[in-house]
């Protein structure tokens, strides 16, 4: 084996958290080899190419914060970036910390095997036998193994077959063309309208509606801007300081305590404020029943009011609690199938029996279309970890320790698996978080944690079971005190991918995790052993 494939660590993936993992293990001096699927850096935003694509988190706080000169010398021009920008951004950030070196592209890691002998992993990737190394880092996204549904017949349909998960690189041209869209979640709710400006036809076949808040998008108030990059550490720690980590003021009265027209006209600012700070427009929205019902209820009248036709208007209507699936962020959705050449067909009514040749089949019609586009989603949390064929101590597979839910320690560790770690894994705040928020803790966790292994001569870490089996029952008994697993089949519990165990995955709430990292590590990493 050659010694460029030796390295101390590799870290699989280079979107944002691969990328400040490369940057801060290189740091401490570390050999350090980046294996990436893709021709390029910056993960969900080098696949998520479809038209309308774009972070729901503002611009100024959807961005690195390790390096000073970095976030002053960055200017967005958007309060909430574009796929475009962001991905702008990321080779940016590649090119000024010479990156791109050590980042090993079109290269997807197949197999990882622990070698209790040596305590190396021994890997495998498409393009070589066998790569070593001590530390193995998996920065492979939340959402990033797009999920494409079986659906009889989907390799028989002869024209143009997307998903929204990944894109093609090559502009795909909607003009004039008859278009299917299947899923109405965030990305077909942000791609909708783009496609019905551009398409001959649209038909949207919906299983279930989903909620939508305006973004209110802009382009970037400079004047703010230059007020955020006066005092850019506080502006962080500020928000670092919020639930998810994003800048919202959350109102502190409950919802049900209020008079009905003081209720409706807080709503009403939230509404015209835009993007996810609705859901901080009462306290209680997110953990009471009733509360949630009169969030749902002002909703429904926006639905009610935009969308002409009201039999449609009442397809768009969720029937369930606001919240408990990811609240969506638009830019004219509902505006949109007010369009003569718009179509929603409700599929949980008439359902898709197969698809042709030239469309699909429902219970009740045919449709021909030139394009198709899955808007399926993703196998959220752990698809892609689980995609690689990762066996620990004893030959054991990561799949079948994760037979019921993936047990862990702080969304980082598995018993078994040792000097293997996750960034943002299942367990920790991720996905209800400002993701990169969430990225730069989890690197300079794991950091400190190499640094500790180093400097004390140790050999390897590991959690223990018994800090695993606690860590899930928080993260449960947390999220059992929300309207989170109030019964939508959201991917939060896996529900969207048939056969996946039912488990809530994420941490809800990203300070108290961050002071829970920092006791562990004060109490000598309390629940983690070393040898
Ligand atoms: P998603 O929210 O999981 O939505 C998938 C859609 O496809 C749902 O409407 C689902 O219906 C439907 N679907 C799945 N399988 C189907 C089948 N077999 N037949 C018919 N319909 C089917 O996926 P997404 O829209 O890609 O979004 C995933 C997450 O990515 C978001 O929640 C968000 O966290 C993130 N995201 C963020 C942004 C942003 O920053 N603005 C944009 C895009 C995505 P059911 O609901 O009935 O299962």
């Amino acid at each position: 084996m050659s010694k460029k494939n030796t390295t101390d660590v590799i870290v699989i993936g280079a979107g944002f958290a691969g990328m400040y993992a490369l940057y801060k293990f290189r740091k401490l001096g570390l050999r350090v080899r980046v294996y990436e699927a893709g021709s390029g850096v910056g993960g969900t935003w080098f696949w998520n190419r479809y038209p309308g694509a774009r972070c729901d988190v503002n611009s100024l706080e959807y961005s690195y914060q390790f390096s000073d000169e970095l976030q002053q010398e960055w200017s967005w021009s958007e309060r909430y970036s574009a796929q475009p920008e962001i991905l702008e951004y990321a080779n940016h950030v590649a090119d000024r910390f010479d990156l791109t070196k050590d980042i090993q592209f079109d290269t997807r890691v197949l197999a990882l095997e622990y070698d209790e002998t040596t305590n190396l992993w021994i890997g495998k990737t498409d393009k070589e036998d066998k790569f070593v190394t001590k530390f193995c880092v998996m920065a492979t996204g939340c959402l990033s193994k797009h999920n494409v549904p079986s659906i009889d017949g989907l390799d028989q349909f002869q024209g143009e077959l997307l998903h929204t998960g990944k894109w093609p690189h090559s502009p795909v041209d909607f003009k004039g063309k008859s278009v299917g869209v299947i899923g109405t979640g965030s990305s077909a709710i942000q791609s909708i309208p783009i496609i019905a400006e551009q398409a001959g036809s649209l038909t949207v076949f919906q299983r279930t509606p989903n909620f939508s808040v305006p973004a209110h998008n802009a382009p970037m108030d400079k004047t703010h801007e230059a007020k955020v990059k006066e005092n850019y550490q506080e502006f962080r720690a500020q928000n670092a300081a919020q639930p998810a980590a994003i800048r919202m003021t959350i109102n502190p009265d409950s919802a049900l305590d209020v008079s009905e027209d003081e209720r409706v006209s807080v709503f009403e600012r939230s509404w015209q404020e835009g993007g996810l700070p609705f859901a901080a427009s009462f306290s209680d929205i997110g953990i009471n029943l009733d509360a949630n019902a009169t969030a749902v209820d002002f909703v429904h009248q926006k639905i009610r009011g935009i969308v002409n036709d009201p039999e449609v208007a009442q397809m768009l209507c969720p029937q369930t609690v606001i919240g408990c699936k990811r609240l969506c962020v638009d830019t004219d959705y509902y505006e949109t199938f007010n369009r003569k050449n718009v179509d929603l067909v409700d599929i949980k009514k008439t359902p898709i029996k197969n698809i042709t040749e030239s469309g699909l089949r429902t219970s009740a019609a045919e449709y021909k279309f030139d394009s198709l586009v899955l808007a399926t989603g993703f196998d959220a949390m752990t698809g892609a970890i689980l995609s690689m064929d990762i066996k620990g101590r004893d030959n054991e597979l990561l799949a079948d320790r994760w037979k019921a839910g993936p047990k862990n320690y702080l969304g980082l560790t598995v018993n078994g698996f040792p000097n293997l770690f996750m960034i943002t894994g299942p367990g920790s705040p991720s996905v209800l978080s400002n993701m990169i928020v969430a990225i730069e803790q989890h690197v300079n966790f794991i950091a400190n944690l190499l640094e500790f292994i180093l400097k004390n001569d140790k050999e390897k870490v590991e959690s223990n079971l018994n800090a695993e089996n606690n860590w899930v029952e928080l993260v449960n008994n947390i999220a059992g005190q929300t309207l989170y697993t109030s019964g939508c089949n959201s991917w939060y519990i896996g529900a969207n991918i048939p056969g996946k165990p039912s488990v809530f995955m994420p941490y809800i709430g990203f300070p108290s995790y961050v002071e829970k990292c920092n006791e562990i590590v004060k109490d000598s990493y309390r629940g983690f052993e070393f040898s």
